[in-house]
């Protein structure tokens, strides 16, 4: 099906680890379809070619939690945590080794209604389809909130999908935004050459030492870890205690500040008054879900969302969607949940194709 107007079950918007997973479950259940990937290279997020994140970029759990069905992530010689570059290696194996039909680079520029089929809309051709999964990430659209006197500021603004690595800011006042894994990570990054302040909006939350993020994706290990710290389950929010961090706290810079009020033009000013001069805001304010192909389909509400009954969209009931966060299945914007949403929402779309 890699030409121009060619006719498939199944049509996989995005190859990165959400889109392979379900290409996983589609081949065991022998259906047809195939994967359109935008990016040059497997990993998605992760590829390796493409390489748009720091160097020190590690997962926040050791490769056998951090595996796609039916293969587990071989593990890193001499690493606990997986460098990205692994990652990546082992996404591209994963493909190969299932034989993933992927097409790539195609980059889908809209869904829309046709004839009583889906009709996928890409670079290089379009595809008819009886049912759509959409698994095309957040990296693309990262989101700075627009704070006030964002505008005034006259030093350097960046977000977490524009960090490369420290160096450029060797000596240099960065203020980090943000309470979660990418801010701590980054900002211990940083702290080795830069004067660094952190602020975040509520307070942060760490994980106990000796605990790594597997638990963020595991709800049995959650249960257990509420049930020592007295808090409740673990959030995808909280900060895992990866070595970079432990040695940021042990030199004493892994305090957050709360949210400033405003930017001024050197810097930052808090509701009491006090300000502080930085060169640079490096905002670690997440993504958001990357959806405009969808929007011929009319699946948003009144609030923008896309309402969901499991994995399928309500208002158009051939169109699934995984990968994006907890609202398209629990920790399914990570390795592991993106695998585990995904064998459902296969198993419901191989129902429809049996009986409708
Ligand atoms: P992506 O990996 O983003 O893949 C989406 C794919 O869709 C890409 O290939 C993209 O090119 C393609 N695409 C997008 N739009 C289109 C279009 N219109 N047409 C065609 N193709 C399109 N997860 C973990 O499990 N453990 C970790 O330790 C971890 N650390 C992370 C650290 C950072 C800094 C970040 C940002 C994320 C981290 N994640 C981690 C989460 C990460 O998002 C997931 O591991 C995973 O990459 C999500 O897979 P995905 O397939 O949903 O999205």
């Amino acid at each position: 099906a890699a030409s121009a107007d060619a006719e498939t079950d199944v049509v996989v918007i995005g190859g990165g680890p959400a889109g392979l997973a379900t290409g996983y479950h589609l081949t065991r259940e022998q259906a047809d379809y195939v994967i359109l990937d935008g990016q040059g290279a497997p990993g998605g997020f992760w590829d390796r070619a493409w390489s748009n994140y720091w160097d020190s970029l590690r997962l926040i759990s050791p490769a056998e939690h951090s595996s796609l069905p039916g293969w587990r992530m071989p593990g890193e010689p001499g690493q606990e945590l997986p460098s990205a570059r692994h990652v990546a290696d082992y996404l591209a194996a994963y493909e190969r080794r299932y034989g993933l039909p992927v097409r790539r680079p195609v980059t889908v520029t809209g869904v829309r209604r046709a004839d009583g089929a889906l009709e996928v809309v890409g670079s290089t051709g379009t595809w008819r389809a009886r049912h759509v999964v959409s698994a095309t990430g957040t990296w693309r659209r990262p989101y700075t909130p627009d704070h006030p006197g964002r505008h005034l500021f006259e030093g350097r603004q960046l977000h977490t999908a524009d960090y490369r690595g420290p160096e450029e800011f060797a000596g240099r006042r960065v203020t980090v935004v943000g309470g979660g894994n990418s801010a701590a990570q980054l900002l211990a990054d940083l702290s080795e050459v830069a004067h660094t302040t952190w602020v975040a909006r509520r307070p942060v939350r760490f994980m106990p030492d000796d605990v790594d993020g597997r638990v963020l994706f595991d709800a049995d290990t959650q249960r257990a870890l509420g049930g020592r710290t007295g808090r409740g389950a673990a959030s995808p929010g909280d900060i895992v205690m990866v070595p970079s961090v432990r040695r940021a706290r042990d030199r004493g810079v892994l305090t957050a500040l709360p949210m400033f009020e405003r930017l001024t033009r050197t810097g930052v000013a808090w509701a009491d008054g006090s300000e502080r001069e930085t060169d640079a805001v490096l905002w670690c304010t997440g993504f958001r879900p990357v959806l405009d192909h969808l929007a011929p389909l009319e699946p948003f509400d009144a609030d923008g969302r896309i309402p969901l009954d499991g994995n399928r969209s309500v208002r158009e009931p051939r169109l699934h969607l995984i990968g994006y966060g907890d609202w398209t299945g629990a920790a399914s914007d990570t390795l592991v949940g993106a695998g585990r949403t995904a064998g459902a929402a296969v198993a419901r779309i191989v129902e429809d194709l049996r009986t409708g």
